[in-house]
């Protein structure tokens, strides 16, 4: 099932949460992490950063959505810096 297809079933409420599998977690990333993977709804909360365990170059966001309440860990991976202003 593609992306596109699984948020109508989800709109027309015939979508159960089901358990995350390899597939949604490739829509949500190919979303770049705009909709929620178990509902659909857009509206995201992201809150909190922390280093990835043992790998310093992979960053965890705290994600919630706020429709269904589930949260998970965006893995956000260094990629660039901006300087700030001294
Ligand atoms: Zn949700």
């Amino acid at each position: 099932m593609n992306w596109n297809s699984y948020l109508k079933q989800i709109r027309k409420g015939r979508h159960e949460p089901a358990p995350m599998t390899k597939t949604r977690k490739r829509a949500y990333v190919q979303q770049l992490g705009t909709i929620c993977p178990y509902c659909g709804n857009d509206s995201l909360v992201r809150t909190e950063g922390d280093t990835w365990g043992k790998e310093p170059e992979r960053m965890a966001i705290r994600v919630e959505c706020t429709e269904c309440k589930r949260h998970w860990w965006d893995v956000m991976t260094l990629t660039d810096l901006v300087e700030a202003a001294q």
